[in-house]
């Protein structure tokens, strides 16, 4: 067992509003798994898929107690083996048994339980100011985490405090996310206007199925609450209109354009929108622009001068041209000849 330390404020410089900000690490700590050392260990089949088509699977052996795996952790047929099923094979790794032979050195057997298995601990402190206003997570990684068990906590001005116990999680890990590769994560978050919860929500995905209090969040931003969201809005203003678009070697297509207002801004605070012209276009036809794709509509913007004099199509079929060539240029299109 070892110990290492890291002090960020001497290596990258001061912080402002920082008065401390080091990483703890305790390397190769011996693992508790008390049982485990007195009765020995229960190996079990642990693995993932087969997911979908292309059934994609694994297979390895681990100690349904505590979570180590053999070293080597095996390389097992994931045809023969169910996750969960007591693993009966030896674990010696050095065995040749047909099945491993047959698989042409696709499947190895796994090998002996490591005599001392440890993990390894990391916390990292910050004492001072941080960012956001309040944050406190709790982690419960997958089989492939690095981390089975993380956790932080952070609170502005104070500091924040973020917790990695390395494989010391696995047993945890094991009982409350056995299967697949997405670390659960329980979480309240205040911050940026909002204030935002997972409840057992995958860490890095979110689907339209899940329900919702899994996550979610409240705006405390005033100004949305009166005024609505900033976005984009339009409303036709004139056309349709017919031009034609002529794009390099004098090649010519027909499109449609419609001219629109654009706005951008909160729906109930006017005086602060922001107006702009822009042009739908529409080609009569498909326009092929390399890589086998097309094009037959998009939008350009138009400045406000054009609309004034009247000259907006113009300018729009000259920005379409422009639009299309681009494509064009970007996947190294060529014309038939
Ligand atoms: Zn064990």
């Amino acid at each position: 067992m070892w110990w290492h330390s890291t002090n960020y404020l001497k290596q990258d410089g001061p912080t402002k509003g920082m008065l401390a900000h080091r990483r703890y690490s305790l390397y190769e700590t011996p693992r508790l798994m008390l049982r485990c050392r007195l009765f020995g260990h229960k190996p079990v089949v642990d693995g993932h898929g087969p997911i979908g088509e292309a059934l994609s699977a694994a297979r390895w052996v681990v100690c349904d107690r505590c979570g180590v795996r053999p070293d080597p952790q095996g390389s097992l047929d994931p045809e023969r083996y169910a996750i969960g099923e007591p693993y009966t094979g030896r674990l010696d790794n050095v065995v040749f048994i047909t099945e491993f032979r047959e698989s042409g050195g696709h499947r190895r057997p796994p090998g002996p339980w490591p005599v001392k298995p440890t993990g390894d601990m990391h916390a990292e402190v910050v004492v001072g100011q941080t960012w956001g206003v309040f944050s406190a997570e709790l982690k419960v990684g997958n089989c492939g985490s690095d981390n089975k068990i993380g956790a932080h906590l952070r609170m502005w001005p104070i500091g924040a405090i973020y917790l990695g116990f390395g494989s010391h999680g696995t047993w945890l890990q094991r009982r409350l996310n056995p299967d697949g590769y997405e670390s659960r994560v329980i979480s309240l978050n205040v911050g940026e206007w909002r204030i935002g919860w997972k409840l057992w929500a995958r860490r890095d995905a979110w689907s339209a199925g899940e329900p919702r209090w899994m996550q979610g969040f409240i705006s405390l931003d005033l100004a949305q609450k009166l005024f609505g969201p900033k976005r984009y809005s339009y409303k036709p203003v004139e056309g349709p209109t017919y031009q034609w678009v002529r794009l390099n070697h004098g090649e010519l297509h027909q499109v449609q354009l419609k001219l629109h207002k654009q706005r951008l801004g909160r729906p109930r605070l006017e005086w602060r929108a922001k107006y702009s012209w822009t042009v739908e276009w529409k080609a009569d036809a498909p326009i092929p622009v390399g890589d086998g794709k097309t094009l037959s509509n998009g939008w350009v913007d138009v400045p406000e001068v054009s609309v004034e004099n009247g000259m907006w199509d113009l300018t729009a079929a000259a920005r379409a041209a422009h639009q299309i060539n681009e494509r064009r240029d970007r996947s190294d299109y060529r014309r038939q000849a």
